[in-house]
């Protein structure tokens, strides 16, 4: 128990510890399955076949020391069944090993459907998907099925082997032993102890080959836990960085180029250029899929450039202690998920610093959360997740999480989006407060969609593409007439 304890403790370690690439790649449903369902298989390993491999491996050599001092040619013949026992199960046990990796890899494959379509319900339901997904699921349980039923029909012909082997020998132990004792060559005890140790050797050299295979296919169940403990932490972890005495919030982007590890034909961003001073509100704009989350992204250290680089305070970011840096970063996503914990743990969450519940209610009040988490049933204490509140909600959560972290770079992508006007009306003033305030003075880097949430940003990046086409204010940006006065217009028009 305790070294399947400690195994599923490595395993999410390094799991937790991978870049985040890696879980661009691998299937949450997966891992999960992994952790569970293959970490079990091995505890079977440590709990049973390795004692039960030992014992009956000593309880065998018991028996063929003893039938050597019986008599050489009896204990040869013993010693050419357990080799042709042995010979079946090298064939035996590779299949098993084959057939367990086959299992467990389809496991996974059920789990991560399910996964999906759970965390998905409502989407299903509102499409009435439930028979296409039970379908799906039906798939890999079918796949399931044949692999267990080839496995059993395998271990089904291996134990037929074994039976008619060990009979066939008692019988042929019988009739030559009979002979032998009525022709005075063996006396009746020699062969009850032959008919005996040949027994217990059998019987040991079957249990030992059983359990081997039973280990076997834990070693195919394992071996992707075993390829996923060996997986090196991600970089960032292992090398220590330069902290600054202060974050001052001066970002510069030279020449960053990027592509995503997991479509590396595609560039997402080319040779942008732009630098952010401290304390400037900037507002980065363009359509849909023009590379804004991934310059934050970049910024967040999420992903490395492909080329080019990325200074806070003239410090180049991959020099930086990364996580002493996001410490002093504010984050407030496109879609912010919240744990399944208490709202006051969930806004605390990530804070290193000393909190109380007066900060985290001033937090709250900032974002204009604290109405409505006052209105909920055990206030600050309800415990809530992604399915208990609205989108606006959960932003302001989100919001209020940032504002208590005090930090140096404040990072909005589309953090306002789902609020109504008079909340987002608000909560941009708060935010432009957090600017301005010569107390806590911070770079501000917004995105928005909607373009009257960041007229009044002291800068705005347009992009298209991957790459920075405009720069300058709302009005100097108007009068240019290019795609962020195209963009205006349409939202306008839209309005009117
Ligand atoms: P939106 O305004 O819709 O949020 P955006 O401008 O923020 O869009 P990004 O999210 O930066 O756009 O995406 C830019 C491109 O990168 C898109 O084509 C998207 O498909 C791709 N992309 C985003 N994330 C990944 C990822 N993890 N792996 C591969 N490609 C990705």
């Amino acid at each position: 128990m305790i070294l399947v304890m400690r195994l599923r403790e490595t395993l999410y370690s390094s799991i937790l510890f991978q870049d985040i690439s890696f879980f661009d790649r691998e299937a949450v449903g997966d891992l999960t399955s992994r952790l569970g369902a293959d970490c079990q298989k091995l505890s079977h390993v440590i709990g049973n076949d390795v004692h039960l491999i030992l014992r009956n491996a000593l309880q065998g050599t018991g028996a063929l020391i003893n039938l050597m001092t019986l008599s050489w040619p009896l204990a040869l013949s013993a010693l050419v069944i357990c080799f042709i026992l042995s010979m079946i199960f090298l064939f035996y046990g590779q299949y098993q090993k084959r057939a367990a990796k086959l299992f467990q890899e389809y496991t996974a494959g059920a789990n991560e459907v399910a996964q999906e379509t759970l965390s998905l319900m409502r989407t299903v339901r509102i499409y009435g998907t439930e028979r296409k997904e039970l379908g799906r699921y039906k798939q890999w349980l079918d796949k399931l099925a044949f692999v267990n039923i080839r496995e059993s029909v395998a271990y089904g012909l291996w134990n037929m082997s074994f039976n008619t082997l060990y009979r066939s020998t008692q019988v042929i132990a019988l009739l030559l032993g009979g002979m032998s004792i009525l022709s005075g060559h063996v006396s009746p005890e020699q062969l009850t102890k032959y008919v005996l140790y040949c027994e217990w050797l059998i019987y040991a050299t079957w249990r030992v080959t059983d359990n081997l295979s039973s280990l076997l296919q834990s070693v195919g169940a394992s071996e992707k836990v075993f390829q996923l403990i060996d997986l090196l932490p991600s970089d960032q972890f292992l090398s220590k960085g330069v902290k600054l005495q202060k974050v001052m919030g001066h970002i510069q982007f030279v020449n960053v180029t990027f592509h995503y590890p997991s479509r590396l034909t595609v560039p997402i961003l080319e040779h942008v250029n732009f630098s952010v001073k401290a304390n400037e509100v900037v507002a980065i704009v363009g359509i849909s899929g023009s590379g804004k989350s991934t310059l934050v992204n970049l910024l967040l250290r999420l992903y490395e450039p492909s080329s080019g680089q990325i200074y806070i305070d003239g410090f180049p970011l991959r020099e930086l202690d990364i996580r002493w840096l996001r410490e002093k970063v504010g984050f407030v996503g496109q879609e912010p998920h919240l744990f399944h914990m208490d709202i006051k743990s969930n806004i605390r969450y990530g804070c290193s610093r000393h909190i109380e519940q007066k900060d985290i209610e001033w937090a709250a009040k900032q974002a204009y959360a604290n109405e409505f988490i006052s209105s909920l049933p055990d206030g600050y204490e309800t415990v809530v997740d992604d399915n208990l509140l609205s989108g606006g909600q959960k932003q302001r959560i989100a919001i209020a999480r940032a504002i208590l972290r005090d930090p140096a770079i404040l990072i909005l992508d589309e953090a306002t989006s789902a609020l109504d006007s008079e909340s987002e009306h608000y909560v941009k003033g708060v935010i432009r407060a957090m600017g301005n305030d010569v107390k806590a003075k911070r770079t501000v880097i917004v995105i928005a969609h909607r373009l009257s949430t960041i007229k009044a940003a002291d800068r705005i990046i347009v992009l298209d593409s991957g790459r920075v086409v405009e720069m300058g204010d709302n009005t100097e940006l108007l009068l240019k007439d290019g795609l962020y006065a195209h963009l205006f217009k349409i939202q306008t028009d839209a309005l009117a």
